[in-house]
Order: C-alpha cells, then sequence, then structure tokens
C-alpha cells in the first residue's frame, strides 16, 4: 500500500509538472498560510485537486503531501480586469502599430500570455482587440500557457452612431463571441477626458449589454459620463479620472463596479517614455500630463476608498511594458494608497471574480472552486511586495510554475 501511494504521489507530481496531469489525479498541497480570497486566512492547511478542481481544503494531516509549501503563503490567482494583451513593444522596442505579420503578433500575443501567467495572473480581462479572441481560444485549447482569457474584442469607439446602430454594435459583438462589451464614453485623458458618448448612447450600450447577458466595461473620466454609465446600470466604468464625492456614491449606490488605476499605468508609460513618444497622443504635452497626474489619482483613489460599499476592482489597464508587473496596482494601493492588505487582495481575486461574473468559479479558494492558485515568497498581509515573489502558479489544477526552494 505505502509502495503504491509512494508511486501514485511521484506520478501526480510528474503528470502534473509535464502538464499532463488527467482528469481525477489527486494533488495535495501543504500550505504554510493560505489566503481564501474572501477575507479568511487558514494556517497550516492542505488543499486537495483532483482534476481542475479544488476537492477539500482541510487541516493538516502527517500524510505525505504532492508539494509541501508549507513556507509559503497561498492565494487564488490574482485577476486582473482590465489588461490590454495584445499591445507591446515590437521589433524595433517602441510601441507595435499595424506594421506587423498576423503572425507576428499571434507571437507576441503568446508571450504576454505567458508573461502573465508566471507573474501569478491566472485570469485576466483584456479590452480589447479583435484577435484577443483566437488568443482566448487557443489558450482554453489547453496547450499554450497562458492565464484565462475574457475579451471584449474590438470596443465601441464611433460616437456618431445612433442609439439603434450602438445596440446593432453590442449584439453584433457578443454574437462574434465576446465575453465583454468595452465602450468609450469619453476622450483620452490626454486629450482632457471629456464625454464623447451622449447619455442616451451610453444607455443604449449598456442596457443591450445587459440584453445580450453581457458584462459592459465604460471608459470613462469625466464626471458627467460616469454619472450616466451608472444610472443606465453599466457594469463597471474604467479610469474616472474627474469624478468627486458625488459620483464615488452614485456608483457605490448604484452597484456600478469602479476600476481606478493608480499604481502602474501612468508609471509605465513614464519608465517607457522613448518606447511610446512620438506615437498618437503620446507627445510632450500627454507626458507631462500624466506625471502631474500620478498625485492626482492617488488622490482620487484615496477618496474613493473612503466609500467602504464602493466596489473597486484591480484593473491595471497594463499594455505594452507592463505585462507581468500587474502586481504594482495591487502594491502602491497597499503602500502609498493606504489600503489595507487583505482589502487589495480580496479586489484582485475574489471582487475581481464577482465582476467577470465567475464568482463560482475563481477568485477564491473553497471546495469546488477551479484549481487556480498561486505561492508567493512571504506574507502578504504584512509585506504585499511578497505578490512580486511568485514561486508557483497553478491554473485549472495544472502546475505551469513551481521555483519553489526546497526545504
Ligand atoms: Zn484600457
Amino acid at each position: 500500500m505505502l509502495s503504491r501511494t509512494i508511486v501514485a504521489a511521484v506520478l501526480g507530481a510528474f503528470l502534473a509538472a509535464t502538464g499532463a496531469a488527467t482528469a481525477q489525479q489527486s494533488i495535495t498541497i501543504r500550505a504554510g498560510t493560505i489566503l481564501n480570497g474572501k477575507g479568511g486566512v487558514q494556517r497550516n492547511a492542505v488543499i486537495t485537486v483532483e482534476g481542475s478542481k479544488i476537492a477539500r481544503l482541510g487541516a493538516n494531516t502527517t500524510q505525505p503531501a504532492t508539494y509541501d509549501f508549507s513556507r509559503l503563503t497561498i492565494l487564488p490567482g490574482l485577476i486582473d480586469t482590465h489588461v490590454h494583451i495584445a499591445n507591446h513593444f515590437g521589433k524595433d522596442g517602441r510601441l507595435a502599430g499595424t506594421d506587423e505579420s498576423p503572425g507576428e503578433q499571434a507571437l507576441y500575443d503568446a508571450e504576454s500570455a505567458y508573461t502573465l501567467l508566471m507573474s501569478g495572473f491566472t485570469t485576466v480581462q483584456s479590452i480589447g482587440a479583435q484577435r484577443e479572441l483566437a488568443l482566448r481560444n487557443a489558450i482554453a485549447r489547453g496547450q499554450l500557457p497562458g492565464p484565462r482569457v475574457l475579451t471584449s474584442s474590438t470596443p465601441l469607439t464611433d460616437a456618431n452612431l445612433t442609439p439603434d446602430q450602438i445596440r446593432q454594435f453590442v449584439r453584433k459583438t457578443a454574437a462574434d463571441g465576446a465575453d465583454v462589451i468595452k465602450i468609450f464614453a469619453t476622450k483620452s485623458i490626454r486629450e482632457g477626458g471629456g464625454q464623447t458618448l451622449s447619455d442616451e448612447q451610453i444607455f443604449a450600450a449598456c442596457d443591450e449589454a445587459k440584453k445580450q447577458g453581457k458584462g459592459i466595461w465604460v471608459h470613462a473620466h469625466a464626471a458627467s459620463a460616469v454619472r450616466a454609465s451608472a444610472l443606465a446600470g453599466c457594469t463597471a466604468v474604467t479610469h474616472g479620472f474627474l469624478i468627486t464625492d458625488a459620483e464615488a456614491s452614485l456608483m457605490a449606490m448604484r452597484g456600478t463596479y469602479f476600476e481606478p488605476q493608480t499604481g502602474l499605468l501612468l508609471q509605465n508609460y513614464i519608465e517607457n517614455k522613448p518606447r511610446f513618444f512620438g506615437i498618437g497622443n503620446y507627445n510632450e504635452t500627454g507626458f507631462k500630463f500624466m506625471e502631474e497626474s500620478i498625485p492626482k489619482t492617488l488622490a482620487m483613489f484615496k477618496m474613493a476608498m473612503k466609500h467602504r460599499d464602493l466596489k473597486m476592482l484591480m484593473g491595471t489597464d497594463g499594455g505594452a511594458g507592463a505585462h507581468g508587473q500587474n502586481a504594482r496596482e495591487i502594491i502602491y494601493r497597499v503602500q502609498v494608497g493606504g489600503q489595507p492588505a487583505m482589502d487589495a487582495i480580496v479586489a484582485a481575486t475574489s471582487l475581481n471574480a464577482a465582476a467577470l461574473g465567475m464568482q463560482n468559479q475563481i477568485g477564491s479558494l473553497a471546495a469546488g472552486m477551479e484549481a487556480d492558485l498561486i505561492a508567493v515568497d512571504g506574507d502578504p498581509l504584512t509585506d504585499i511586495t511578497a505578490l512580486r515573489r511568485v514561486m508557483v502558479v497553478m491554473k485549472g489544477g495544472r502546475l505551469y510554475k513551481n521555483v519553489a526552494p526546497s526545504r
């Protein structure tokens, strides 16, 4: 019996390590600390994974575990509700334009997906580009390593469409296979962030998305557009650079998710200035504006945080240069923004999962959930930078990374 157990454990480790674990192959993981993604903490626990799911999560035993991560902290795989996975630096090291072949684009996308997964993000919502549909499908086939991808495909940018045409756009995008709808209701903040879609156009988009059973993310800076989005029942407002207390209250009251960016988006542009400069609105005025905006977004975030009932997502808007650094947003919120570490972690796990409508599959660690988990070196509750020391990544019961130091 003993030898059979050892053989099973070794075989399990081998199959998991090669990504070939078959359904119902049981894997046990011993954890020093578990953060369950919903605010719970458990010390010295064992997670049993069968197939793609967590079968049990219980107290530690003396049984040998397939993996012993008793010196690490295990938490749900991180989720970013706003990335641009198709956005990358090209052959010349600068923001890639339209001069790449489809093959080059696909491979850059695969690289970005791999980088995201290795950094502990097991689910990302990319909003978006049409070719993200192909990337999502490729990863879902199970051979290409990457996070679960949800995508909006092509976003709505044309403010000249009538409300009826906007509804058609939403229906077509949903029919084409998009997981979510993305609309631009204001200009870029580098261009002042003024409202571009009328309140009626915003309503048409959000109402139709709801009818199609899709979430909808609204790019909005101007307070007026944020108000219209909350009143129209849109799922989430992203950015919200120009909001005041009144809009934060309104979003909280209406249950609108709010997705501000404080710690990575603008910093990444500035750190990589030569790679963006001279393209579109990435000019001197744009960069000066972005530099001045960092303390302003921080102040806005601190204001929003005071609204305890406001559901604040962790969505970085990360594109070229930012892939794999997404946890910087969480770290900044805690270290600079003053958000409690547990709140920031819950946002990046169970709250984000709920915003994606996937709270019964991902974002928390419990029996029946998908086995999406990471192990980090350190305790993120006392040292949030531990989120950048990702030693182990498992998605859907498959182990994609294990660089945990041996005992
Ligand atoms: Zn974006």
